[in-house]
């Protein structure tokens, strides 16, 4: 006898014969949208899916985002089938959806090149107008190994043996097998929207030491609106790539003659730093903060008391003279905790909040080293604040406050804000780690910006919130980081006389609010599209002369500027006028002053400001005045 297993979907209630594809279902149901996959039980299912047993099932249509992944992970498959349709040979790793699309990775000795791109995308789409159904097989496990085998693919092999089971998941479409677990779309067709990106290099199974890949990356969307509109962003994210401009403008350099990831500040870079740093410092001594200094290197005892040596990946190999070995520091926590603990403190003291601009080493990959990302040498914007468990609250919402004013002064006003509450495992004391989760959910409150709570995803030493800053083109960039440690106040035993004259422990409060000087100027770089702001731009103004006569008032004009702390260049070369105002654009300088007869005969400049063209003579001391007014007032734009 026929078994018939009973499926609800959404309200209405079928009994469909065992193994049948639930997709049958469909013909009966009034949805004006075609689904493309069903959820039950929280889990994503083909179309085709055989009823297996009872169960509910909802319709999952193109606009949702689960969807877009299985999308994109369909369109992952159709890439490799399409490379191994025109590259016979070619071994297939893994092809995942990631976060704006997907990649697959490619065991292939010569490098795909972008024409190679563009044949495999013409093959995908052919594929595409096939229409060809996305097929799930189970196979015992041997069928599985002896078809990936005979058709050369070992990768897929060894990943069956490890991952296999007794039956194996596969996917087909036309005469192309993975081995994938699904879900998938029902055929290609569905996958209209897409486009290869790049090529980069990758390790099988990220193993250094094994095979290099070529990982292709694509993205794919269900519309192409949506499609065209992430290519835009992609275009326009490339334009403010901080690498190439801050080659252009002269900003910063990193050289293989210094090894990956450590940056030399050039003139035009170290400018801006020295302002942002100027600035954060006056802030925090607004804030009640003192400042200090630390050295680079300490005994690797100290990192083995702080616990570094034991969790800490990112360290660099000790060195080793006199008998001793010594770690380049990856954190400026034990300095100042060393300068704590220099004399017994007094309940009378706290808090003390502790600032350094501290310049940090941590061992990163070299694949991964990204431009001023992701470097090796670094300086953290830190700051550590020792406190009574009266004070924590104000000291949290201080810290909120000032992360707030200097992350808005450089125009970042949309924020993602995350509160990561304890995880299972955990040091410390439950009621300490309580006072400090609401310490620090009253301080969000009181802020009031909205927020995230995660649950359970702090660090086993404490609850932290993590601020991340929203640039002009929408991406959010991990900025601010307020940390609380029960941890390393514990291993180094660190304590107040209260005024009960007993020991007490204070909370530890570890906090950078930029993150790191680098990593902020990256950022910065590809926020303005290395346009600064009139206050931060290592030129602030050039004045050309328009011929010979008119040098010697330019210098007079450049000294007046200068003598008020602008920074004013005189560009008197013999180039044409045109040639030397292209130059300007090109540099991104806000403002620029022409000078001939008329502007010195009524004591002039005729000026031109970036983004908003010529505005004809204006005074000079009236331009000094505004000018220096713009500069105090750290304004992001230039109103005259
Ligand atoms: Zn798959
Ligand atoms: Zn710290």
């Amino acid at each position: 006898m026929e078994e018939l297993i009973r499926i609800k979907v959404e309200e209405s209630i079928f009994f469909i014969k065992k193994g049948t594809p639930l997709s049958e279902l469909l013909t009966e149901l009034p949805f004006d949208q075609k689904p493309i996959l069903f959820r039950s039980d929280g889990q994503l299912l083909d179309l085709s899916h055989p009823a297996d047993r009872e169960r509910a099932i909802f319709p999952v249509f193109s606009g949702d985002p689960e969807a877009l992944e299985v999308l994109r992970h369909s369109a992952a498959h159709l890439l490799a089938h399409a490379v191994t349709d025109l590259f016979p040979g070619v071994q297939v790793g893994i092809g995942p959806s990631v976060e704006n699309g997907f990649y697959y990775d490619f065991l292939r000795e010569t490098p795909f090149t972008p024409e190679d791109l563009e044949a495999i995308e013409s093959r995908m789409r052919e594929i595409v107008n096939l229409n060809q159904p996305i097929k799930r097989l189970l196979l015992p496990k041997e069928e599985a190994i002896r078809i990936f085998k005979e058709r050369g693919q070992e990768l897929k092999v060894e990943l069956i043996q490890e991952k296999g089971g007794a039956e194996v998941s596969c996917y087909t479409q036309g005469d192309f097998i993975d081995f994938c677990l699904g879900p998938h779309l029902p055929s290609t067709g569905y996958i209209q929207h897409f486009k290869l990106l790049s090529v980069s290099g990758a390790y099988w199974k990220g193993d250094e030491s094994g095979p290099q890949l070529q990982r292709i990356y694509g993205t794919a969307f269900f519309s192409e609106k949506e499609l065209e509109d992430y290519l835009n962003f992609l275009e326009e994210a490339k334009k403010r790539d901080h690498r190439h401009l801050g080659q252009a403008l002269e900003l910063y350099s990193t050289s293989e003659d210094l090894g990956g990831g450590l940056v030399i500040w050039h003139p035009r870079g170290a400018i801006i730093r020295h302002l942002i740093e100027t600035f954060w410092k006056e802030e925090h001594l607004k804030d009640g903060y003192e400042f200090i200094y630390s050295p680079h290197i300490a005994k690797l005892d100290l990192w083995k008391r702080s616990g570094h040596t034991e969790f800490y990946e990112a360290m660099f190999p000790p060195l080793e003279f006199e008998g001793f070995k010594y770690q380049l520091k990856p954190m400026n926590c034990p300095f100042h905790i060393i300068a704590y603990k220099s004399r017994q403190r007094s309940y009378r003291e706290l808090p003390l909040r502790w600032a350094e601009l501290g310049t940090v080493y941590r061992y990163e990959r070299s694949g991964v080293l990204h431009g001023l990302l992701r470097v090796r040498g670094f300086t953290q914007d830190d700051a550590h604040i020792f406190c009574r468990d009266d004070q924590l609250e104000e000291e949290i919402k201080s810290v909120i406050r000032l992360a707030i004013k200097l992350l808005s002064a450089f125009g970042f006003r949309d924020y993602g804000i995350y509160l990561a509450t304890r995880p299972e495992k955990y040091v410390g004391r439950l009621e300490d780690w309580n006072k400090a989760e609401k310490a620090l959910e009253e301080a969000l409150k009181a802020s009031g910006l909205p927020y995230q709570i995660d649950e359970g995803e702090g660090v086993f030493y404490g609850p932290k919130i993590d601020i991340k800053i929203k640039d002009a083109i929408g991406r959010l960039w991990q900025c601010t980081t307020v940390q609380l440690d029960f941890n390393l106040a514990e291993r180094f035993d660190l304590s107040y006389v209260g005024a009960d004259g007993n020991f007490h422990r204070p909370f530890l409060i570890h906090r950078a609010l930029l993150g790191s000087m680098e990593r902020f100027f990256g950022v910065l770089i590809e926020h303005y599209k290395g346009y600064f702001p009139l206050w931060l731009a290592p030129v602030q103004m050039v004045i050309l002369p328009i011929a010979d006569r008119h040098e010697a008032y330019a210098r007079e004009l450049q000294s007046r500027f200068q003598a008020e702390g602008l920074r004013v260049q005189v560009n008197d070369s013999r180039e044409k006028i045109n040639k030397k105002i292209r130059e300007v654009e090109i540099q991104k300088i806000p403002l620029m002053g022409i000078v001939g007869d008329k502007e010195i005969g009524n004591n002039s400049l005729s000026l031109r400001i970036h983004g908003q063209g010529d505005l004809g003579q204006v005074e000079v001391e009236r331009l000094l005045t505004r000018v220096k007014e713009l500069v105090q007032s750290k304004s992001l734009e230039i109103k005259l």
